[in-house]
């Protein structure tokens, strides 16, 4: 199914997003972890991609198994930085020929460690706003296309404005629905989609949900994406950083009441970051199951 047509038909999505494990092991649990939240008949799943191709078998592997081997509708995340066009083309001509219909473009962020040739070659996509017009004119309506949003700016722009005016560049190149970096302050969002609005930008936004499980971590990817932590949260979960327990709790709460103020502000649906578990996710999706129907 077409993540685009299946927004259009439903009130509430809710999504799982995973990564593709470097190990059997890892893949053994991903698998567990799919399972025991197959239950919630997600709308969708997603699998990441290394950007610069880093896990390209391995990502192409878990989207073909749960695409072939589950009920659950997939989406493959695509990154163009440091692919040619036609290795671009030959991976999502692969999941064509066994059906998988969504794909998430991105654009990948940029290596630090790699020349400039290396990261843009010359037939290559610089942006992801390039990626979706290549996914158009290669494979036309074939895939549901989604797209990144960052509420609070994508770190490298220089304004939200700026930022916008590049997001609706993919929307026009024909983006259906945008999922959205992690957030911790619905403010930030709210603010988004007023301005996204203004901007005559008409698409499903679905906002992304890191539920917190391990301070130091997510302090960490937080900082590398931008998001803000508010100040308060961070004093709690200082407080309780040896206590992995009270830490997860305190991230369970928490996101809690972030999905029930989106719900109650009419959002499409819910993204949730899993890091391949599934603890966290089931427990937020019972705190908020009788707001989504
Ligand atoms: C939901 C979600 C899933 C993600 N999944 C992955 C993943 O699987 N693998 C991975 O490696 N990364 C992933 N990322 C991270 C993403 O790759 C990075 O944030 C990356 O730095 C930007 O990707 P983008 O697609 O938003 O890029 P773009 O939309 O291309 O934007 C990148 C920057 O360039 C600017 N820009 C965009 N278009 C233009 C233009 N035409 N001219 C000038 N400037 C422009 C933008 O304002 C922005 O600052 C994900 C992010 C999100 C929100």
């Amino acid at each position: 199914m077409k993540i685009g047509d299946l927004l259009k038909k439903i009130k509430h999505s809710i999504s799982f997003e995973f990564f593709p494990p470097k190990t059997k092991e890892g893949e053994e649990a991903l698998f567990q972890t799919i399972k025991e939240l197959e239950y919630i008949k997600p709308t969708f799943v997603s699998i990441t991609y290394g950007a610069g191709g880093s896990t390209r078998e391995r990502t192409i592997k878990v989207v073909k198994k749960i695409h072939l081997e589950t009920n659950l509708t997939v989406m493959a995340h695509q990154t163009c930085i440091g692919h040619t066009r036609k290795e671009i083309i030959d991976i999502l001509q692969e999941y064509k020929n066994i059906g998988v219909q969504n794909i998430l473009a991105l654009r990948g962020d940029i290596p630090q460690d790699k020349e400039e040739k290396q990261i843009f070659p010359p037939d290559g996509c610089k942006y992801a706003n390039e990626l979706v017009k290549l996914i158009r004119e290669e494979f036309g309506d074939w895939f549901s296309i989604g797209v990144a949003a960052y509420p609070e700016g994508h770190p490298e722009s220089p304004n939200i404005e700026r930022d916008i005016l590049n997001f609706k560049k993919k929307v026009e190149a024909g983006a259906e629905f945008a999922i959205t970096q992690m957030f911790f302050d619905n403010r930030f969002f709210y603010d988004f989609l007023e301005k996204v609005e203004k901007e005559n930008i008409h698409i499903p936004i679905i906002p992304g949900i890191m539920p917190i499980t391990n301070f130091k971590q997510i302090k960490k990817f937080a900082s590398m994406c931008g998001a803000t932590i508010p100040e308060e949260l961070v004093r709690k979960l200082e407080k309780y950083e040896n206590k992995p327990e009270e830490v997860e709790k305190i991230g369970i709460e928490y996101a809690t009441k972030q999905c029930e103020d989106l719900l109650k502000n009419g959002v499409k649906g819910l993204h949730f970051y899993t890091l391949n578990k599934s603890k966290a996710t089931i427990q937020i999706y019972e705190n908020i199951k009788h707001l989504l129907n």
